[in-house]
C-alpha cells in the first residue's frame, strides 16, 4: 500500500527526524543545503509562527525558520535519536595527506616564499556568517577609521578600514553569508571580491557557539587558496557555559591558524592581528584543501573532485580561479564558474559523466553530495575538537522570551506595543523635543546671521539666499536629523537584540501574499515615521528584487510629515472628523499599496521573494559600542549624502520662488517662476477639482518636504482661507493626492543613492500617476 512520505512540514511539533531527501531546485535548495539541511542531518520541529507559517526547526544545533511550502520539499524519517556519531580517526598532520598524489604540494609551492616587501598594503577581507560578530570585530580592528560605500555595481554595503596601529593595512567587511554559492548578491560579491581584488589575506570569523554551520563557509573559503586566519569568536560564551575548543587540533585539521577571540569583550584581538599580519606578509596559503573521506561514503566525491581537477587544471590557471574551488563548484553545478572557465564541449561532457558516476556511486545528487562531504568532515572534526557547552543561559533565556515574543497569541500584540512605543518616543517625546531644540538653534543662527548680513549691507539676493534657502530649507531638513537618528537607534537595538528576525518570522505569511518576505516589514513600518530611514533600512534585505519592491512600497506608508497637511485641510473642511478621515487615509494608502504590489508581483517583479530560510539568533543584549557606532555611521551618511542633494534642491526651489522669468527678484510670489509654472500645470489638476494655482504651487513645494505644502500655501493665500479656493470634494481629492504623490526630495535622493537614476525616475513618475488616478477616482465617486 502507498504510504504517504513524511516531510518536515508534517513532522509534529516537538518531534525529531532525520532528513532523507531535500527536494526543490536552484537557489532555495542550495541555500537549504548550505544551512546544513542535508540528507542525514537531524531536525526537530520547534514551533509554527502565530499565523501558521513559517516553521521553526533546529538543525545542526541552531534555530532555522523556513516556510511550510519549502518544508514540504524536505523528506524526513521520524526517529528517536541516540547521541551523535563517534569521531572517525582524524589524521593529525594534514601535510602528510595523500603523499602519492602530489597535488597538495604542487599547489602550495608559494609556501615560505620571501615576505612581501615593506610598503605593500596588506589588504584583508573579513568574511563570516550573519550574526557571527563581523561588525563587532570590524569595529574592534579598525576603530573609527572606516569608510562606508558600496561594492561596485551592487548596492551591498561595503566598509573599509585600517587596522588600528598598522597603517599599511586595509580590512574590507564583506557581507554576511553562509556559503559562496552563486545565488545571492552577497555571495557573488564575496567571491568576486576575493577572486578579483585578490586581498592579501582572509579573516574568517566563526561563531564558536554555532560551529558546525559556520565551518561550512570556512571550508569553502579555504578552497579559494588565499592566506587565511580563522577568528573563533564568542569564545567567552562557549567558556562560560562549560565548553571548550581544542584549538591546536582544530588548527591542524583545517590547516590554517585559528585564534580564539571574543570580539565583544576585546579578547584575543591582538593575537589575531599578529597572525593576520604574518600569514599575509609571508603569503601562507592554507595547508590543506582536501577534506573528503577517501575510504567510506565520501570516496566517490573525492575521486570526482580529483578527476575534475586534473581535467581543468590549465583552464583554471588561465581564468585565475583556484583549482580546488573551481572543481568543487563545477561539480556542485555552479554556472558562474563554468562560464568563467570557458570549457569546451568535450570537457563539459567529461565533467557531466564524472558527476553522473559520482551521483550513482554516492546515492546523492551533485549539490547534496558536496554539501554532505563538507558536513561529514565538520561532524567528525567537531566531535574530535569541540567540547559542547551545555545549553547556554543565552539560549535558555531566548527560548523563554520566545514563548511570549513569538507565542501564538502574544506575538502580534507585543509587536504592536513595541512599534507604538518606538514611534511615540521618536516622534512625540525625545525626537520632538530634540527637533524643536535644534530648530530653535537654527532659528537663532538664522536671525543673528540675518542681522549681520543686514548690517553688512549685502545685496538682498544674497540675503534671501542665506535666509530662505539655507536656513529655512536646509535647516528644516537638518532639524529632522534627531528623528532619523532616534529611529535608527531603536532599529539597531531591535536588530542587534535579535528581535527583528522574530518579527520577520511571524509577519512573513502576510507579506508573502503581496510577493514580499517577512523581512520587508521593518522598512515599511519605519515608513510611517519617515521614508528616508525607511529606504536606508531596506539595505538589510537579502535580494535586490525584494529591496526594490520594498522601496516602491514605502511611499504608501504615509509619512509623519504629511500629518501637517492632513490637519490643515481637515480642520478647514471637515472639522471634528479629522481623526476618522486621517485614519481612513492611512488605510486607503495601504490598500492601494497592496494593489500596486500585487500588480508589480505579476509584472515588473515577477518571481518569488527570496526563500525565507533564516536563522533565528539568540536574543542578546545589544552592545552599546556597536549600536553607537552604527548610529554614528548612519548620521554621517544622512548628513553627507542627503545634505548635498537637499542643498542643491533647496537652492533651486528658492531660485524659482524668488525670481521671475526675466531673472528679476520678485516681491509678489505670484509672478515668480514657480508660480508661472504652477499656472501652466494647474489644468492638469482640474479633473481632481483643484483649479487654483496656489494649491498647485504648494504641491510643487511639497516635493521638497511635505511640510512645505502648508507653509507655501498659507504664504500664498495671505489672508484668505483654503475654503475659498477649493470645494470640499476638491479638498478630499487633494488629501488623497497628498497622501500618495511623489515622496520628498530627501527620500528621492536616498532612493537615487541606493538604486540609481532609472528606478528613481520610475518611483517619481509612478507615484505621481498613482496619486493622480486615485484622487481622480475619489473626486469622481464624490461627485456622482
Ligand atoms: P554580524 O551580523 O556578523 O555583523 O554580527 P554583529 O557584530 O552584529 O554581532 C552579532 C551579535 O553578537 C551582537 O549582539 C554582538 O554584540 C554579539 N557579539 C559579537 N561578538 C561577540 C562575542 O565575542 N561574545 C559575545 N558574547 N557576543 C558577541
Ligand atoms: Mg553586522
Amino acid at each position: 500500500m502507498y504510504e504517504k512520505q513524511e516531510t518536515l512540514a508534517s513532522l509534529p511539533i516537538g518531534h525529531q527526524a532525520r532528513v532523507v531527501h531535500v527536494g526543490g531546485d536552484g537557489a532555495l535548495r542550495q541555500h537549504l543545503l548550505d544551512m546544513g539541511m542535508i540528507p542525514g542531518a537531524r531536525v526537530k520541529a520547534i514551533k509554527l509562527a502565530p499565523m501558521g507559517d513559517p516553521l521553526e526547526v533546529t538543525v545542526q544545533g541552531y534555530e532555522l525558520t523556513l516556510r511550510i511550502a519549502d518544508a514540504k520539499l524536505i523528506e524526513v524519517e521520524e526517529c528517536a535519536f541516540k547521541e551523535e556519531t563517534q569521531p572517525r580517526k582524524l589524521i593529525d598532520d594534514p601535510s602528510g595527506l595523500h603523499p602519492g598524489l602530489g597535488e597538495e604540494g604542487k599547489y602550495h609551492d608559494k609556501l615560505h616564499e620571501t615576505p612581501l616587501p615593506d610598503g605593500v598594503t596588506l589588504t584583508f577581507a573579513l568574511a563570516g556568517n550573519q550574526n557571527s560578530g563581523k561588525t563587532t570585530l570590524f569595529n574592534q580592528l579598525t576603530g573609527a577609521n572606516q569608510h562606508v560605500g558600496n561594492f561596485p555595481g551592487v548596492t551591498v554595503d561595503r566598509k573599509d578600514g585600517v587596522i588600528r596601529g598598522h597603517r599599511d593595512t586595509l580590512v574590507t567587511d564583506l557581507p554576511g553569508i553562509y556559503s559562496i554559492s552563486p545565488y545571492t548578491n552577497e555571495e557573488i560579491v564575496t567571491r568576486e571580491f576575493i577572486l578579483n581584488e585578490k586581498p592579501k589575506g582572509l579573516i574568517n570569523i566563526v561563531d564558536a557557539t554555532n560551529i558546525e554551520r559556520n565551518l561550512l563557509l570556512t571550508m569553502q573559503l579555504i578552497e579559494l587558496d588565499v592566506p587565511m586566519v580563522v577568528a573563533l569568536n564568542m569564545m567567552d560564551e562557549v567558556r562560560s557555559n562549560g565548553g571548550t575548543v581544542l584549538i591546536n587540533r582544530l588548527e591542524n585539521q583545517l590547516g590554517v591558524p585559528v585564534v580564539p577571540i571574543s570580539a565583544a569583550k576585546n579578547e584575543g584581538i591582538d593575537e589575531l592581528v599578529d597572525h593576520l599580519l604574518h600569514v599575509a606578509k609571508y603569503q601562507e596559503n592554507p595547508r590543506r584543501q582536501d577534506f573528503c573521506d577517501e575510504n567510506e561514503d565520501g570516496g566517490a566525491v573525492h575521486r570526482a573532485i580529483h578527476a575534475v581537477m586534473h581535467l581543468i587544471g590549465d583552464k583554471a590557471a588561465k581564468a585565475g580561479i583556484p583549482l580546488r574551488f573551481a572543481a568543487s563548484k563545477l561539480i556542485e553545478g555552479d554556472h558562474l564558474v563554468e562560464a568563467k572557465l570557458q570549457l569546451d564541449d568535450g570537457e563539459k561532457d567529461i565533467i557531466e559523466h564524472i558527476v553522473r558516476q559520482m551521483e550513482k556511486e554516492r546515492g546523492l545528487d551533485r549539490a547534496a553530495a558536496i554539501a554532505d562531504m563538507r558536513f561529514d568532515f565538520i561532524r567528525h572534526l567537531t566531535a574530535d575538537t569541540v567540547v559542547k557547552p551545555h545549553e547556554s543561559t543565552g539560549h535558555y533565556r531566548s527560548r523563554q522570551a520566545d514563548r511570549l515574543l513569538t507565542g501564538k497569541y502574544t506575538a502580534i500584540p507585543f509587536f504592536v506595543i513595541v512599534m507604538a512605543a518606538v514611534f511615540y518616543l521618536t516622534f512625540n517625546v525625545i525626537g520632538a523635543a530634540m527637533q524643536e531644540g535644534l530648530q530653535a538653534l537654527i532659528d537663532i543662527a538664522a536671525e543673528s546671521s540675518g542681522a549681520a548680513l543686514e548690517a553688512a549691507g549685502v545685496s538682498p539676493v544674497l540675503h534671501s539666499l542665506v535666509q530662505d534657502a539655507i536656513f529655512d530649507g536646509v535647516g528644516t531638513v537638518v532639524s529632522f536629523l534627531p528623528i532619523v537618528i532616534l529611529m535608527f537607534l531603536f532599529l539597531s537595538i531591535m536588530e542587534d537584540s535579535g528581535y527583528m528576525a522574530r518579527v520577520a518570522f511571524f509577519m512573513d505569511k502576510l507579506l508573502r501574499k503581496i510577493g514580499l518576505s517577512g523581512r520587508s516589514i521593518v522598512p515599511m513600518l519605519i515608513g510611517f515615521g519617515c521614508s528616508v530611514p525607511a529606504v536606508m533600512a531596506t539595505r538589510t534585505l537579502p535580494s535586490s528584487r525584494d529591496r526594490k519592491m520594498t522601496v516602491f512600497m514605502i511611499p504608501f506608508m504615509s509619512c509623519s510629515a504629511k500629518i501637517m497637511v492632513y490637519g490643515f485641510i481637515t480642520a478647514a473642511f471637515f472639522p471634528g472628523r479629522g481623526g476618522a478621515i486621517v485614519t481612513g487615509l492611512y488605510f486607503l494608502a495601504i490598500l492601494i499599496g497592496v494593489l500596486v504590489a500585487l500588480l508589480m508581483k505579476h509584472t515588473v517583479f515577477q518571481g518569488e521573494a527570496v526563500p525565507f530560510v533564516m536563522e533565528l539568533p539568540n536574543y542578546r543584549l545589544p552592545s552599546l559600542k556597536s549600536v553607537g557606532l552604527l548610529v554614528w555611521q548612519k548620521t554621517k551618511d544622512f548628513i553627507s549624502k542627503a545634505f548635498t542633494i537637499i542643498f542643491v534642491a533647496t537652492i533651486i526651489i528658492w531660485f524659482l520662488r524668488s525670481f521671475d522669468f526675466g531673472l528679476n527678484l520678485v516681491d509678489d510670489a505670484s509672478v515668480s517662476i514657480i508660480a508661472q509654472i504652477a499656472q501652466v500645470i494647474t489644468p492638469v489638476f482640474a479633473p481632481l477639482g483643484v483649479t487654483d494655482w496656489r494649491i498647485v504651487t504648494g504641491l510643487i513645494a511639497g516635493l521638497m518636504a511635505k511640510e512645505n505644502v502648508v507653509a507655501t500655501l498659507s504664504m500664498l493665500l495671505g489672508g484668505a482661507s483654503i475654503i475659498d479656493v477649493v470645494s470640499p470634494v476638491g479638498a478630499a481629492a487633494l488629501l488623497v493626492f497628498v497622501l500618495l504623490y511623489t515622496p520628498c526630495i530627501a527620500t528621492v535622493s536616498m532612493i537615487y543613492r541606493e538604486f540609481g537614476i532609472r528606478d528613481t525616475a520610475f518611483v517619481v513618475v509612478f507615484q505621481m500617476l498613482v496619486a493622480w488616478i486615485a484622487a481622480f477616482v475619489v473626486h469622481l465617486l464624490l461627485t456622482i
